[in-house]
């Protein structure tokens, strides 16, 4: 019977309660607001299969990335609709190549109540709601049984998540039609501080909230981002992602993370997705120029299949190879777990406590940040970037 610290290492991938075949594990909300499995002891049957499949169980070389793995730089060549992306949307422009074709796409969307979960889809009108950095951890236990389904349909299947959840996927399903991509991730956080912080915009607009968008491009572009909700009332409330919304920050200032994230084994190419995506944070001004600071992705190509993925959309994308280190350098959760913030603990207890993250004191309140809010709002960062590129070119 699987049993270690769950509130500690697992990583609520659901694999165990899928595989199990007496149904005797559940998945369950702990204190944090994490799933986490709990075991009927008297259905159990002792088989073992739950820890043979853990990803937290299993053994791992260390977070490399192999000399074969290609990286790349990306950006789109055709710019439209480019807010709904938060690099360059390198999933969906592969999702509607395999949903044309008549094949399947699984990734994270909002549901009806402002719950981050992964669905399976061939509905082209999905795309563009999975589409978008939910920045909260996703439920994808609904997923396997359809994934299964499609797969023994001989059916394609695209899925994108984060490395643990394909990890999870990819010990679940060994199919030639599995194609997967994972996302750079640097932790998920908390679904229950989303809700209560998602409940209380909710009261101050007086609205259902139907759209969150964390990374929103449409004011400051890419490398600046805004958050955005929309409510049911069309009402809309914008806000600097890391410097004026007190949940993105408190993400940003690595709070509210599972546990399992700061020790996460599915860095590099562990998690062995197809192909990783992430932002080029650090790329050069000549890039962003080239662009339009509308998203730059990068791109780890990790299997044949990886190769054969982007050659797909070879038309869509341009993709440069000279940006292998500085990728790697500015990138730090490509390769390495994100740092555990010690005041964690104290932030998850008065959470527990308040249900408000506002009333956490959180670094925005010092100086330094209100200073930093204020220049971005002056678009002074943009700026300097400018001149810099004038300067050299
Ligand atoms: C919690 C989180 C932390 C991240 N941290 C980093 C980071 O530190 N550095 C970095 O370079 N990139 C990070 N990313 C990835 C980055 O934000 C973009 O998703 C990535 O660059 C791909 O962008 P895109 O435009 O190609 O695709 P997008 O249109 O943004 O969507 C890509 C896919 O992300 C998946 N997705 C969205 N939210 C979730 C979720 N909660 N759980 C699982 N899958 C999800 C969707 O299924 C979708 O298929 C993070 C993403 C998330 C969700």
């Amino acid at each position: 019977m699987i049993d270690f610290e769950f509130d500690k290492h697992c990583y609520g991938c659901s694999l165990c309660k899928y595989k199990c075949p007496k149904n005797a594990i559940e998945m369950a909300y702990n204190a944090e607001g994490f799933l986490i499995p709990v075991i009927d002891k008297e259905k159990c049957i002792e088989c073992g299969l739950c820890e043979k499949i853990c990803p937290h169980l299993n053994e791992l070389k260390n977070n490399t990335i192999n000399d074969e793995d290609e990286i790349l730089a990306a950006y789109r060549k055709d710019m439209r609709n480019y807010t709904k992306y938060t690099s360059s949307g390198i999933f969906s422009e592969l999702a509607k190549k395999f949903v044309s074709s008549g094949d399947f796409v699984a990734g994270c969307v909002w549901d009806e109540n402002m719950k981050a979960k992964h669905i399976v889809t061939n509905d082209i009108k999905n795309i563009e709601k999975i589409a978008g950095s939910k920045y909260v951890q996703s439920d994808i236990q609904e997923i396997y049984t359809s994934v299964d389904k499609i797969l023994k349909e001989n059916k394609k299947v695209l899925i994108c998540g984060t490395p643990c959840q394909i990890a999870a996927i990819k010990k679940a399903f060994n199919s030639e039609n599995l194609y997967t991509i994972a996302i750079v991730c640097h932790g998920t956080p908390s679904p229950k501080v989303w809700e209560i912080y998602k409940q209380k915009l909710e009261e101050k607009e007086k609205s259902k909230m139907i759209d969150a968008n964390f990374r929103y491009k449409g004011k400051y572009g890419w490398i600046t981002p805004y958050t955005k909700y929309d409510f049911k009332n069309k009402s809309s409330v914008s806000k600097l992602s890391f410097t004026e919304d007190a949940y993105v920050i408190a993400f940003g200032e690595d709070l509210l993370h599972r546990n399992s994230c700061y020790n996460c084994k599915y860095k590099g190419t562990n998690s062995n997705a197809d192909i990783i995506i992430g932002d080029y944070w650090g790329c050069s001004s000549k890039l962003l120029k080239k662009s339009h600071n509308k998203g730059i992705s990068a791109v780890i190509v990790h299997t044949e299949k990886g190769k054969e993925m982007l050659e797909l959309i070879s038309n869509e994308f341009v993709f440069i190879k000279d940006y292998k280190e500085n990728i790697l350098k500015e990138n730090n959760p490509i390769l390495n777990p994100v740092k555990y913030n010690p005041k964690r603990e104290v932030f998850y207890e008065e959470f527990k406590r308040n249900n408000d993250i506002e009333k956490f004191n959180l670094s925005t309140n010092t100086l330094k940040y209100k200073i930093k809010k204020v220049l971005y709002k002056l678009y002074f960062f943009e700026l300097i970037k400018r001149i810099i590129y004038k300067f050299k070119h």
